[in-house]
């Protein structure tokens, strides 16, 4: 069911997955935290501060694949993906196939500086310390009192993929889209996500006047249809403050904060 929220608000995700064989209290907790972080940014700055604030907790946490958390390649090594968009103007900064600690905060600074919209070999490299994962790749999506909507997410990919391997996670359209009408992030196998564009679809359809949560389930049962159960989640916010998430996967991590709710779910029929 989708919710209408007072702004406000910001929802987030540790990803979709199997979580019935994943330590889902740790990342339920590390999620209200991230709800947290993000939503106190609301106090003075933007939907933009909101969700790099509570992806960047999330990078932080260890719990997720995601910064610290990160799975390694088939090299044994880290390399995050991550991006993020402010809806008003379509300004992007993306990152691909980093070392750096906070791949989102990476993106952030590309999205300032104005100039590109996707580097690589960028941001410092700093020695990652593996955390404890739990869950999977992040994602936040924001609607600000001034009606800005903003989307990012951020992911250290798919475990034993080869070196250099870019997954959905950066490409707008893609892992994520932001205008300003809608805000989306996208979660599961890279390699179906860049083929169908989920997220850029999401805005195509609520452009065209459909409510946000029939166009995500539209879009998550293409991908269904296409390539199967167990292969995608999304979580959106539309400017008016409907908020939905859907997923194909057993699972999906996911929270939401506004001024009067503060709830995360793991499980399918769990809301959000
Ligand atoms: N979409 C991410 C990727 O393919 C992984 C995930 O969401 O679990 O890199």
């Amino acid at each position: 069911m989708v919710m209408k929220y007072k702004r406000p608000v910001i929802l987030i995700h540790g990803g979709a997955g199997d979580w019935s064989s994943r330590d889902w209290e740790r990342a339920s907790t590390e999620l209200i935290r991230a709800l947290d972080r993000g939503y106190e940014q609301f106090r003075t700055g933007s939907s933009l501060e909101a969700v790099v604030e509570a992806v960047a907790y999330m990078e932080d946490s260890g719990a997720f694949d995601a910064g610290r958390g990160s799975v390694l390649n088939s090299k044994g090594e880290v390399e995050m993906d991550a991006g993020v968009m402010w809806g008003p103007d379509l300004r992007v900064g993306a990152v691909a196939a980093t070392k750096a600690k906070n791949p989102i905060r990476e993106a952030l600074k590309v999205l300032r500086e104005g100039r590109h919209v996707l580097m690589v070999n960028w941001g410092r490299e700093e020695a990652l310390q593996p955390g404890n994962i739990s869950g999977d790749t992040v994602g936040a999506v924001a609607l600000d009192v001034q009606g800005n909507l903003t989307a990012a997410t951020s992911t250290g990919g798919i475990k034993g993929k080869l070196p250099g391997r870019v997954g959905d996670s950066p490409i707008p359209g893609a892992g994520y889209y932001a205008t300003a009408r809608v805000a989306t992030s996208s979660t599961g196998i890279g390699e179906i996500i860049l083929k169908v564009l989920p997220a850029k679809e999401l805005d195509i359809l609520v452009s065209m006047g459909f409510p946000v949560e029939s166009s995500l389930e539209l879009v998550i049962g293409k991908i269904t249809n296409l390539f199967g159960r167990g292969t995608v989640g999304m979580i959106a916010l539309d400017s008016s403050g409907n908020g939905h998430a859907a997923f194909n996967t057993k699972g999906m991590a996911r929270g939401v904060m506004a001024e009067d709710v503060k709830k995360v779910a793991i499980f399918e029929g769990d809301g959000i």
